[in-house]
């Protein structure tokens, strides 16, 4: 089943990537055609570095859709060659997001395979992290509204009463020594990750969030889950355990 989600968002970002390709060869088709008619010197100049400017990012697409054609068929691919061209997609996002509307694509469907291809480039790699090296980011969202206690950052203040998530956010902090933040936004969310300086974040979030926590984060491996939203967004949401668990038990280094 997950093999299944995998391959299915993989191909909702090889067709985005295709869409993109096809969009870059109709303005070189057209910049020919400009250049085809008289003009003056540095009109044809222009037209020719704003060619060459397209050939070098339709080169990189390519690149882009080989990459991930081969990871859809679970080849090997230089660790290099997959970040580098995990890294070009979030750069592209609003540019994918935009052609992909236009193509009757679904937004959340397209952070969704975003978030899934980040996920898995980050579990290709062979990095481990110490306990205290990771930082787990929540959104307040996840815990019960009727709970008396209200959680601004410190989940050891949850009572376990079992009514949400957090209880087991908290079984793992103490059980892997693991940090979880509770954040309510963008801004706190890079504040936290200003003063604990983690080498790897685990971001809980609906799928807009993550994917702009994504595009902001530079520099630090982000793994993505999407919370479950049974009530709509923002209101009582919740969070696969046994996944963050798992995500722990192969990121987490044990000296
Ligand atoms: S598990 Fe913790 S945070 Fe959630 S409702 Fe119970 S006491 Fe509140």
């Amino acid at each position: 089943m997950a093999a299944e989600k995998l391959i299915q968002n993989l191909k909702t970002t090889v067709s985005l990537l295709m869409t993109v390709f096809i969009f870059i060869i109709t303005l070189i088709i057209s910049i020919f055609w400009v250049m085809s008619k008289d003009g003056l010197l540095w009109y044809k100049v222009l037209n020719i570095v704003v060619l060459m400017l397209l050939v070098a990012f339709l080169l990189v697409t390519f690149t882009g859709v080989l990459v991930f054609y081969r990871l859809m068929q679970n080849k090997k691919i230089p660790q290099g060659l997959l970040h580098a061209s995990n890294k070009y997609v979030v750069y592209l996002y609003p540019v994918l997001v935009f052609l992909g509307q236009m193509i009757g694509k679904d937004k959340n469907e397209i952070r969704r395979s975003f978030t899934q291809l980040n996920n898995q480039v980050l579990l290709n790699s062979s990095l481990t992290y110490k306990a205290d090296e990771i930082l787990i980011l929540t959104p307040h969202c996840l815990q019960q509204t009727m709970c008396d206690i209200k959680i601004t950052h410190d989940i050891r203040q949850c009572k376990k009463c079992g009514k949400c998530s957090v209880e087991g956010l908290l079984h793992l902090q103490e059980k892997y020594g693991v940090e979880t933040q509770v954040v309510t936004g963008g801004t706190l969310a890079r504040l936290r990750i200003k003063e604990k300086k983690p080498k790897m974040i685990i971001a809980i979030a609906c799928e807009r969030d993550l994917m702009s926590g994504l595009m902001d984060v530079k520099g630090i491996p982000v793994y993505a889950i999407i919370n479950d939203r049974p009530e709509g967004p923002c209101q009582n949401t919740s969070v696969d355990i046994d996944v963050v668990k798992n995500m722990l038990d192969r990121f987490l280094r044990r000296d």
